[in-house]
Parts: structure tokens; C-alpha cells; sequence
């Protein structure tokens, strides 16, 4: 089944997405917009981004010291994104946008994902960028930064890391002092007279220094600028920095500096490219080491780079995460569509290579011809377990997006509830397809054999990009510590309450149905059992004792939520849920969706009980071993 026929069943059959048509901010579209936009993204990403995703992993970015080299096909490829306007498809018309609800801004990436996530990459950064200043920034801030960032004409980046701090984002160095010019003199971002650093219409301004380790996109030709948002900390009068995460502020340092009304001048801001990251895997997307501030590139003949700040002081973490949820998802649909390219490449193969023979009654008939090998049970099953994995990691990435319309243009209610479900679903949006889809990676070169451990196939090149997603935008860890030590908790739990009572609805409905009663059964029962392992982890209350077993809880969590996924989709195959408009005659679909169905809850569903074993009885194996043993 192809990646578009899955994707209109998941928004059309299950999350009837039209229905957001009827709600004023998405009046202009129609089921047609929306099926234009795919159509369109379906075309750029086939014609643009696959054909050269593989030469932006051969051909890595260079530094010679003064540029950044890039293949001259990447810049083209991106071109034709942004003339699409695909890069503020969700956003307001006022900033260019097209009002396009954001379940189906997601669905449209997903083509591009797949095609080349290496090169999806830079619009992901530059929305997510934009995004955090059309939230935070000052008017004049969105027209000089954010909108041409929407338009395409600039690039963004997220500037978080550093390398003595990743994780620990509260151990950051990277200072910034008010730019304070003595009067006369005039400033050299040319944008006020009298060097008041406070009144200057970007922003308050701020000298920056520090280095910012790992930064996707950091430094290239392409755009006519690059805008980086910088974390960094604002010493107190003592010249200390408030320690914790509240000293964090947020900047907008862009690599050319930039006149009040936006125009771009030639002089290049105070950072500079330390050096390139060579990387396992998302070759084509460059990754850098920045320095801000080291005096390559003085402004005012003076050392340190130029930033405005964003919104108040002290509040820079929390402007960041308040873009995360989107961010996470987008990582987490990533992993899933690399998973998707290896499912399809794989089966493609599998399709085709003859090798073997079938075990009959009577054992193997040797002069029998060789049968193509997706008639082995063991490679149907490597297929199902890819199917399993990248279907519903896809439709988890859309009811994310999907509850992300509900936050903006539903009910209060609604609303209220789409919010406590995001956050509690967001770390399992971004982990579970990081860690599964990666393995589905792993089985697609499996499929393929030693084939598939060459360069010759694309499948080696999905694995090592997907490598990646468990790893940034908060590790797989730090995701697990965020689920059962935050998430699971807020509010007395009320997220929890909200996602158990949507399950439980699901497990009714699935009870009534020939052939689901099985699974709905399994489903409630996985329910109540990471129910009791999230007050068994917590029965001490000791956060060292909850916590030693957050990555195996987080996997339960996962699987359990991708269950209820497989039974919804499941019921809406069979027209029992959503629109009810497949129709049941389409066999090989809604045979395919069953078998992974059956095949989510027979093989990796049973999985929970290992992991919530450890969880519930806080085994503290790890926790205990002697560093010393090691
Ligand atoms: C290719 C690539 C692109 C990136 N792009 C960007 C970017 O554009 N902008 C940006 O700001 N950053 C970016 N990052 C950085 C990324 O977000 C960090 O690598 C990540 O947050 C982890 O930080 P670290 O590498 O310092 O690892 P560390 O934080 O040192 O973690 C190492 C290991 O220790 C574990 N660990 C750390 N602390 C704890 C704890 N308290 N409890 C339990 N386990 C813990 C982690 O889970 C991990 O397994 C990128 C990274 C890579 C590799």
C-alpha cells in the first residue's frame, strides 16, 4: 500500500479532517485544498528531494576555512519548498501563511521526510524558528525575522547545546550583556542613533559570547540570511549568572547584521564557524560548532556578536518549549518516515528477489523454482513488524497534529483537553518512532539481506540517518524522565485520567466487534497494568527509586498507546469509527491493516510485561550497580 493511500486513509477515514473546514480560521479550504496541498508535496518531494538524497549523503558539506560548500542541488530542492509556500502552511494569512489546519501541514511533510530527511531538515528548523518568534517576539521582531523566515527567504536554527552542556540545558555558558555604545557612535546594526541598547526597534541588544555546540544549519550560503536562536544567560550585576534554568534568556542573532527595517547589510555579525560535525547519518543537513563573540568578525570594532532579545528576560527556556510539542512531533514523524522509505524499499524487494523454496508437507521440493522471498513466513514477518511500526507511528504523528488544531480552533473543552493529552503524548510522539521505526530500519536491511548492508541499496542510509532522533531534541532518556516524572503526575494525574478514558472508549467499542473483542480485552488490560505500575513506581514517593526504570516505562507507555492506535485503526478499516466511508470491499487494505493490527497485539504488546515488571517492583539493578564493577 502506498504511503499516499495510508495517509488519506488516516486523515480522511479516521481523523475526518475535512470537518475542520467548518471551523472559521479553515473556512477557505475544502476537502480539495487540502487533497491540492498532498498532491503538490507528493510531486516536489518525488521530484525534488528523492532523487538527491543519496548524493547529499555522499557529497558531505565542506568547510574550506572561509565557506561552507553544499551541493549545488540542495539550495534548488528548497527553492521549489518555498515556492510551493508549503513553509507557513499553518499559519496565519496575515504572515503569509495558508490558514491549513496543522494535521495536514504534517501529513505534507511526511512526503518530504521520506524523500530526504536530510534536506527536510532545514524548513523544519526554520519554521521551528519562526514559529518561536511569531509566539514571543515583538511585532517588529516577526516582520524582520519570523516573516521572511515564513517566506523562505531566510534560514533558521535552534541554538540550545553547547558542548559542556546538552541534556543539562541549565548549565549553559553562553553570556550576553547589554550592548552599551557610547553616545555618538553610531551602532552597527545602523538601527538607532544614540546606542541605546534598550530602544533599538529589533529588540533590546545584547553582545554575545559562547559557543554553541552541534547547531543544524549553522552556517551556509544559502538565503539571503540565517537566524539563530540563541539561549543564553544575562549575568546579574555581580557579573554571576543566576544559576537554574531562570537566568536563560532568548536572542535573535542573525549572521548578517540587519537594519531596523529589515534590510540585510553585508556586514557579517560576530559568528563564526569553529568547524563541521561529520556525522553518522542526515549528512546533507550541516552541523556546526559556533563561536559568538570571539572577535572574528568585530562589530563597532568590537568583540562579541550582535543578539536582540526575545520577550523578557529569564523566560528563554520556556519560550523554547513552548514550540517543543510541534518540534518533538515533527522529529518523531521523521523517524517514522524513514522507517516508511526502508518498509517500502524492503517490501519492494521482498517483492522480487527469488531465493528458496517453501517448506511443504513433505519438506523442500528442490526442483521446484526459487519462490520471491516475501512468501517466507520469517520475511513476512520482518514486513508486518515494519508495517506495524511505521503505519501507526504515522498515524500517532497525525493525531498529535491533530490535537495541536483542536488546542487552536476547538471547544474549550476541547481545547483543554487536546492540551493535557499533547503534553502527556508528546514524549512518546518523539521517542517511540525514534526507537521502533529505527528497529524497522534494521529489519529493512535485514530483508534485503547482505544487498542491504551496501551502499548499492538506500536502506543502510534510512538506518543511519534515523540513528539520530533518539538523540536530539531530548534523548531518549530525558524523554522517559519527562513522561513518569512529570507528565504522568501533573495535575494529580489528570492527563493520564483524559488519555485512559479515550482508550477505555476504544476498548468498548472494540468489544462489540468480530474478531477486535480479543484485542480490545488485551488493550484494557495493558491499560490498568501501566495504571498500576505508575502508582507502583511512585508507592515511595522517592523520585530516585520512581525513576530508575523511566526508559522501560516509556517503552510500556509507548507500545500500549500504539495498541489503542492498531484497535482504532482497526474499527476505522472496518467503517466502525471516523467517517465510516472505507469501503469494506477494498480487501487487501483492510486485510493489510488487520494483519498488523494482529500483529501489534500478538508480538509486541506482550512486550509491556517485562518493562512493567521492572517498573512496578522499582528494581534497582541499575541504580545500584557499582560504578566501580563496570
Ligand atoms: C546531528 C545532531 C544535530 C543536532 N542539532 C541541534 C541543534 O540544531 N540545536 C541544538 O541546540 N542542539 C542540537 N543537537 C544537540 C542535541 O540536542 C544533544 O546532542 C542532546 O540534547 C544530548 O546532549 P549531549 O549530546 O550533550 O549528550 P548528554 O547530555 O551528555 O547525554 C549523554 C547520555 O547521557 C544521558 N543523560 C544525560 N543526562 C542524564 C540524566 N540527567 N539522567 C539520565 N540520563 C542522562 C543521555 O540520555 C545520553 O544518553 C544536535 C545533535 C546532533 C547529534
Amino acid at each position: 500500500m502506498s504511503l499516499r493511500a495510508t495517509l488519506d486513509f488516516l486523515l480522511n477515514d479516521w481523523l475526518c479532517v475535512d470537518e475542520l473546514c467548518a471551523r472559521s480560521r479553515h473556512a477557505e479550504h475544502s476537502h480539495d485544498t487540502f487533497t491540492a496541498v498532498l498532491d503538490l508535496s507528493e510531486k516536489i518531494a518525488a521530484e525534488q528531494f528523492a532523487p538527491i538524497n543519496r548524493l547529499i549523503d555522499v557529497q558531505e558539506p565542506e568547510f574550506d576555512g572561509e565557506r561552507v560548500h553544499l551541493p549545488p542541488q540542495t539550495p534548488i530542492a528548497l527553492q521549489a519548498f518555498n515556492d510551493a509556500g508549503l513553509m507557513a502552511a499553518s499559519k496565519d494569512e496575515a504572515v503569509g501563511g495558508l490558514q491549513l489546519p496543522t494535521v495536514v501541514e504534517i501529513a505534507s511533510m511526511s512526503f518530504f521526510y521520506q524523500a530526504s530527511v536530510g534536506l527536510a531538515a532545514y524548513p523544519m528548523l526554520t519554521r521551528g524558528n519562526a514559529n518561536t518568534i511569531l509566539a514571543h517576539g515583538s511585532p517588529h521582531q516577526i516582520e524582520v525575522f519570523a516573516r521572511p523566515g515564513f517566506e523562505g527567504r531566510t534560514f533558521g536554527t535552534m541554538c540550545l547545546s553547547e558542548p559542556q552542556a546538552g541534556s543539562s540545558l541549565s548549565d549553559i555558558a553562553t553570556r550576553a550583556v547589554p550592548d552599551v555604545q557610547p553616545a555618538g557612535i553610531s551602532a552597527a546594526t545602523q538601527s538607532d542613533e544614540h546606542g541605546d541598547w534598550q530602544s533599538d526597534p529589533l529588540g533590546p541588544r545584547y553582545r554575545l559570547t559562547g559557543h554553541k555546540m552541534w547547531i543544524s544549519g549553522g552556517e551556509h550560503e544559502m538565503g539571503e540570511n540565517i537566524h539563530h536562536l540563541v539561549l543564553a544567560k544575562i549575568p546579574g550585576a555581580d557579573g554571576k549568572f543566576v544559576p537554574g534554568v531562570k537566568g536563560i534568556s532568548l536572542f535573535i542573532v542573525p549572521r548578517k547584521l540587519v537594519q531596523a527595517d529589515g534590510r540585510v547589510t553585508e556586514q557579517r555579525n560576530d559568528v563564526s564557524l569553529a568547524g563541521l560535525n561529520h556525522k553518522c547519518g542526515y549528512r546533507g543537513t550541516v552541523n556546526t560548532l559556533l563561536n559568538f563573540g570571539e572577535g572574528r568578525f568585530p562589530v563597532n570594532g568590537q568583540a562579541g556578536a550582535i543578539g536582540y532579545r526575545v520577550g523578557e528576560a529569564g523566560q528563554g527556556l520556556k519560550y523554547m518549549f513552548t514550540l517543543m510539542n510541534e518540534a518533538r512531533i515533527s522529529v518523531g514523524l521523521g523517524a517514522t518516515m524513514l522507517g516508511h522509505a526502508g518498509y517500502q524499499a524492503s517490501l519492494d524487494y521482498a517483492r522480487q528477489r527469488p531465493q528458496g523454496r517453501p517448506i511443504g508437507v513433505g519438506g523442500k521440493d528442490h526442483s521446484a523454482r526459487q519462490v520471491p522471498i516475501i512468501e517466507h513466513t520469517d520475511v513476512k514477518r520482518m514486513l508486518l513488524q515494519q508495517k506495524a511500526i511505521v503505519e501507526g507511528g504515522l498515524a500517532l504523528g497525525l493525531l498529535c497534529a491533530r490535537l495541536v488544531d483542536e488546542q487552536h480552533t476547538g471547544s474549550p473543552e476541547q481545547a483543554q483537553q487536546a492540551g493535557l493529552l499533547l503534553e502527556l503524548l508528546t514524549p512518546i510522539a518523539k521517542s517511540w518512532p525514534s526507537e521502533w521505526a529505527q528497529e524497522a530500519n534494521s529489519q529493512a536491511i535485514q530483508v534485503l539481506g547482505g544487498y542491504g548492508y551496501t551502499r548499492d541499496f538506500p536502506v543502510e542510509q534510512y538506518w543511519r540517518d534515523n540513528r539520530l532522533n533518539m538523540i536530539h531534541e531530548g534523548t531518549h532518556g530525558i524523554q522517559g524522565l519527562d513522561l513518569l516524572g512529570r507528565k504522568v503526575v501533573m495535575n494529580n494525574g489528570q492527563a493520564l485520567a483524559v488519555l485512559a478514558e479515550r482508550i477505555q472508549e476504544t476498548v468498548q467499542a472494540a468489544a462489540q466487534v468480530d474478531g477486535l473483542a480479543q484485542h480490545a480485552k488485551a488493550l484494557g488490560q495493558a491499560l490498568h497494568k501501566v495504571g498500576q505500575a505508575t502508582q507502583a513506581a511512585w508507592a515511595t514517593g522517592v523520585p530516585e527509586e520512581a525513576l530508575a526504570n523511566a526508559t522501560p516505562y516509556l517503552q510500556a507507555f509507548g507500545h500500549t498507546v500504539l495498541a489503542w492506535i492498531w484497535l482504532e485503526l482497526a474499527l476505522a478499516a472496518q467503517g466502525q469509527k471516523g467517517a465510516a466511508s472505507r469501503a469494506s470491499s477494498d480487501a487487501a487494505f483492510l486485510q493489510g491493516k488487520r494483519a498488523a493490527c494482529d500483529y501489534f497485539f500478538h508480538y509486541e504488546l506482550p512486550k509491556i510485561d517485562a518493562w512493567l515488571g521492572v517498573v512496578s517492583r522499582r528494581d534497582m539493578t541499575c541504580a545500584h550497580a557499582p560504578i566501580d564493577g563496570f
